[in-house]
């Protein structure tokens, strides 16, 4: 997954980011962005945003499901409320989408290349359940495919989370492993982060891509865009970075 000295010369900058000397030192591809899918953290992206996002069920919803379970099943109320129901859900879905719409928009809009893995989603839903289907990863995840200029899509089971994303060491990392920390060169890094650059970097050779600062401006405004949707949460990686995951 490594390609020569020059890129991890140029990758060294990322040990920046755990070692919190500050955000304006982070270098990035203007062209390229890769995307680690969690459970924890919704999309994590090789810039050091982390994009959470969540549409909890409404109280409405709520309170029809209740009602429903009053009425006498089949019985004229009873189909009142299922009504009342599959509109409030109807109404959930589509503000869903329009998030899933809003968070791929700014992606494909601010990255010519993007690349992903192409995650077990349904795997996981077997293992986490609601959580995940509660999430859009899956939505969010066909959107990009779609509305990409150029979608690269890093095959499934490619272990880009044990692989370190300065020297290509590889190790095992439990589920629980929040942090990696390079057995090899000492990195010591967010897990999701390293596993999105990785991401990036198998399908873009670092030789071919050309680094320069970060866009500090650019990113921030990102990060408040993103904000502004409802029930999205956007930070930088560093916000909650390696430090917390350690205490
Ligand atoms: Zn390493």
């Amino acid at each position: 997954m490594r390609q020569g000295k020059g890129g991890n010369h140029r990758h060294a900058d990322f040990i920046h980011i755990s070692t919190f000397t500050g955000i304006k030192d982070i270098t990035h591809s203007d062209n390229g962005i890769g995307i680690d899918f969690g459970i924890k953290s919704s999309l994590t992206l090789s810039n050091g945003i982390i994009i959470n996002e969540d549409i909890p069920l409404t109280g409405k919803a709520i309170k029809l499901h209740k009602e429903l379970s009053r009425r006498k099943q089949h019985g004229k109320n009873w189909y009142k409320t299922l009504n009342k129901l599959n509109k409030e859900y109807k109404y959930i879905t589509q503000k869903k989408k329009d998030e899933i719409n809003k968070i791929v928009n700014i992606i494909t809009n601010s990255f010519e290349t993007i690349a992903f893995q192409n995650d077990p989603i349904k795997g996981w839903m077997r293992l986490w359940g609601r959580k995940i289907r509660g999430s859009a990863i899956g939505g969010i995840m066909d959107d990009l495919k779609r509305k990409s200029r150029t979608p690269k899509v890093v095959p499934r089971y490619t272990p880009t989370s044990q692989v370190c994303s300065i020297c290509g060491h590889r190790q095992k990392m439990p589920l629980k492993e929040r942090t990696f920390n390079c057995g090899s060169c000492n990195l010591y890094i967010d897990r999701d982060l390293n596993a999105s650059i990785d991401i990036l970097e198998y399908m873009v050779p670092v030789e071919h891509m050309e680094y320069t600062p970060m866009g500090i401006k650019a990113y921030t405004s990102m990060v408040r865009y993103l904000n502004s949707i409802p029930c999205v949460k956007a930070s930088f990686v560093v916000d909650i970075g390696s430090f917390t995951a350690l205490a």
